[in-house]
């Protein structure tokens, strides 16, 4: 049992429930057929491979938070974390596309939308049979996205969207996506609406795909809206609401991207720990020399370290607690974790972990991304010391 520094300490168990372990097996039994295979030529070729997220639909696992009601799994928060992290310890690109269709897209459906939003969309994304974007970034918008250019002007009984998105999740591929514009002035938190768009809307146009060091079988590219009209039946929630809509998936949205570091710290550990004993320099495992035995030390208590701030943020989002400054401090420490440990990790293989005939150089590219997307670790500390301090 683990009491947090929170003004409101809670008590939590740290054992994994028994959905969290039929979730870890099912993934594993999956991901040697399904995922392992083939990841490095999908890294190699950019390849965002749809027809596996229609699979991992199929086990639940693009409805994970989704009630039965509207065909998703209707878990909590614990069996969602390890839901992703077991998918990123095989794929980190696949884990960041399950987080987001999950957390994002998804979720900002399941939270804001009404009865018949919820009906007409999240059946067909709980499945997998769909795949959702959310477009908050723009190219000069980033960290600061309340500042967004994207406008929506009200047109008879609908809207008309113009702007530009960047770095968008399946920005191409995604069937739907939740698109975040401004409906007020520049800067105003109660100036912006959210927006569900169906691809084939006219106006909504895909933009380029990026190239990237890592993540890269996971789509990101940019979303154009030009003069794109959109009915008032797909606005989310009030109009006007739309950022503040936004900060509040994010607060659940990093929580996945934590576990997302998770899992990758975790699949470099496991390599790096089973590489030391196998590797044999100056006639003895490498595993036996006491600069590699304290990296395998730090990197387990990190990773220990990181799945309790993860689990301290999921008991908070499961109980309704507010989840701010716990989902800010466990996708902080996470994510900086998996860049450290992914390092090291290559420096346990020493030149093999610089070649790709090992995974751990894919754990070290795709690790970056955790401390970037979602909100830097630079912004996630602003988040945090603002609560502090307030
Ligand atoms: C692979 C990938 C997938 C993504 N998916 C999505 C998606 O699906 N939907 C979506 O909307 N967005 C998505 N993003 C965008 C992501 O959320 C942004 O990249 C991120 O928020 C940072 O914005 P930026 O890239 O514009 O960096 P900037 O905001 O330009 O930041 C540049 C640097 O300045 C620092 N900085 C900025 N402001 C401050 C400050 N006030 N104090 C201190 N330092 C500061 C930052 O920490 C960073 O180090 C994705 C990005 C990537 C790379």
């Amino acid at each position: 049992m683990y009491t947090t520094i929170s003004e409101n300490p809670v008590t939590l168990s740290f054992s994994e429930t028994e959905n969290q372990q039929m979730i870890a097996e099912m993934i594993k039994a999956f991901g040697v057929k399904e995922i392992t295979p083939y990841r490095k030529k999908w890294d190699d070729d950019q390849h965002f491979p749809v027809e596996l997220f229609h699979k991992l639909g199929k086990l639940g696992l693009m409805g994970v938070l989704v009630p039965n009601e509207y065909g998703g799994s209707g878990f909590g928060y614990h069996e969602y974390v390890t839901a992703i992290s077991e998918i990123a310890k095989l794929d980190g690109s696949i884990g960041l596309s399950v987080a987001a269709h999950n957390s994002l897209c998804t979720g900002h459906i399941l939270e804001f939308g009404n009865e018949e939003q919820k009906q007409r969309w999240l059946p067909k994304l709980a499945t997998g049979e769909w795949i959702g974007a959310w477009a908050l970034t723009e190219p000069n918008t980033g960290s600061d996205s309340a500042n967004m250019k994207t406008v929506a002007k009200r047109d008879g009984n609908g809207w008309t969207l113009n702007g530009a998105k960047n770095f968008i999740t399946h920005g191409n591929s995604g069937n739907v996506a939740v698109v975040i514009a401004r409906t007020g002035e520049p800067g105003d938190s109660n100036g912006m609406t959210a927006f569900v768009i169906e691809r084939g809307t006219p106006g909504l146009k895909p933009g380029r795909k990026e190239d990237k060091l890592g993540m890269r079988a996971s789509e990101t590219s940019e979303v154009i809206l030009e003069d794109c009209r959109v009915p008032d039946e797909n606005v989310l929630g009030e109009v006007g609401q739309g950022f503040k809509q936004a900060m509040k998936i994010l607060d659940g949205g990093r929580i996945s991207i934590a576990a997302l570091g998770l899992g990758i710290a975790q699949g470099a550990f496991e390599e790096s720990l089973k590489y030391s004993k196998e590797r044999y320099q100056f006639g003895q495992p490498i595993s036996k020399f006491q600069g590699i035995s304290f990296k395998l030390s730090e990197m387990a208590t990190k990773i220990e370290a990181s799945k309790l701030l993860i689990y301290q943020a999921a008991d908070f989002k499961n109980k309704g607690k507010k989840v701010t400054k716990e989902s800010a401090m466990a996708k902080y420490y996470s994510s900086e974790v998996a860049v450290e440990v992914s390092t090291e990790a290559v420096q346990i293989f020493g030149g093999y972990g610089y070649t790709k005939d090992y995974p751990v150089e894919k754990y070290y590219r795709d690790s970056k991304l955790c401390t970037i997307g979602e909100g830097t670790s630079e912004i996630q500390k602003i988040v945090i010391s603002r609560l502090l301090l307030s």
